[in-house]
């Protein structure tokens, strides 16, 4: 007979963080910076720990030229050339710092990556991104990549158990990426019926990665500022962020002009979209466990950079956390069953 889990399982929306006395007086008051030493590289990080996805319209070279700038980080995709990296390295080396180069499993992806972290040594992270981090493939992968590049920070998944981050550590990833389902151009749910309610999914991976001095990602399902600083409250190292970071002059995609209003192509990596362009159509085995969207434009991706932010240090005021470190400790989740009061309806 199939076993349920009968326990209850949480997204960002099922939650509000409780406020508690602080001696805070102001936002600005508030250190969004954190520093980590990664158990496997041994390499030292510093930086405010909000990622830009690896997807083509969001993880671009323009994209990171801005967050560098913020020490925000930008997982930069797959689909670059290496004369396209080699070009963006001399032009731009104060960006190196916080970026990571990204791999899938295919042969070509990982001796592009050799290519490009031979030819450029400042890039320091890699992201080995595989829409199913479960497979026995994936963990020698990991293990052959660690192999390769003892120095360089490995980021890798996705899972969302605590089980698969242990052995995913335990096999050289530094950073796991925890999110199945939950992105926001993501169908997996819908096609496949897998996933986990990413709140718990970040409370139980980090509680796994944190015993091993590993650190976790969350990524995907983040719709508003809100929700980043929820899933840094359960404990996520890094947030990765794919739609809010969408529909900016910085975001790849192209522009749509209709009845006088802007827009930008927003897909998943697996859509149609995305494996038309790279792959030249829809493999037969698999369905397309990603959707495209077109997102109203937004403008400079400075301005949603700042209201993140603002929301985050915000966050902290109320729950008494000087620093993002000690947000974690300071959150206590309270269930509840609605978000925001829909008098005004649009406004979610
Ligand atoms: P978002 O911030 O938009 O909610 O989620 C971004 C994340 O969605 C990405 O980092 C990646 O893990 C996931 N994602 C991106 N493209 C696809 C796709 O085509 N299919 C699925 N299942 N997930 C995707």
């Amino acid at each position: 007979m199939p076993h349920v889990d009968n326990e209850v399982k949480l997204d960002f929306q099922d939650v509000l963080l409780r406020p508690k006395r602080s001696t805070l007086k102001s936002r600005s008051e508030v250190d969004l910076t954190r520093s980590f030493m990664f158990r496997n590289s041994k390499q030292l990080y510093t930086g405010i720990p909000v990622i830009a996805a690896n997807m083509d319209t969001v993880g671009t070279f323009e994209m990171a030229k801005v967050l560098g700038k913020f020490s925000l980080f930008t997982a930069i995709h797959k689909h670059y050339s290496l004369e396209q990296w080699k070009e963006f390295a001399n032009q731009n080396p104060d960006c190196l710092e916080h970026l990571a180069a990204s791999s899938g499993t295919a042969p070509s992806d990982l001796e592009q990556l050799e290519q490009i972290l031979e030819a450029i040594p400042q890039v320091k992270y890699i992201c080995l991104d595989v829409a199913n981090g479960y497979s026995e493939h994936f963990v020698e992968f990991v293990k052959d990549v660690r192999k390769r590049f003892p120095q360089h920070t490995i980021m890798a998944g996705n899972v969302v158990t605590g089980e698969m981050v242990e052995e995913l550590i335990l096999s050289g990833a530094d950073i796991i990426k925890v999110g199945i389902g939950s992105g926001s151009v993501c169908t997996t749910r819908k096609k496949a019926g897998v996933g986990y309610p990413q709140l718990s999914a970040v409370m139980e991976c980090a509680d796994a990665a944190h015993g091993l001095k590993g650190h976790i990602i969350s990524d995907g399902g983040c719709s508003c500022p809100g929700d980043v600083a929820k899933a840094f409250g359960a404990g996520a190292d890094f947030v990765m962020l794919g739609g809010m970071l969408a529909g900016h002059t910085e975001s790849g995609g192209e522009l749509i002009e209709r009845n006088g209003k802007k827009y930008k192509l927003f897909y998943g990596m697996s859509s149609e979209v995305a494996m038309k362009k790279y792959a030249g159509g829809i493999a037969e085995y698999r369905a397309s466990e990603g959707r495209t969207v077109e997102v109203p434009f937004k403008g400079e991706v400075e301005n949603t950079i700042r209201d993140i932010l603002g929301g985050i240090r915000s966050t902290c005021t109320y729950v008494g956390a000087a620093k993002l470190k000690e947000l974690s400790r300071r959150t206590t989740f309270i269930r509840v069953t609605q978000q925001v009061n829909p008098i005004f309806s649009d406004e979610s």
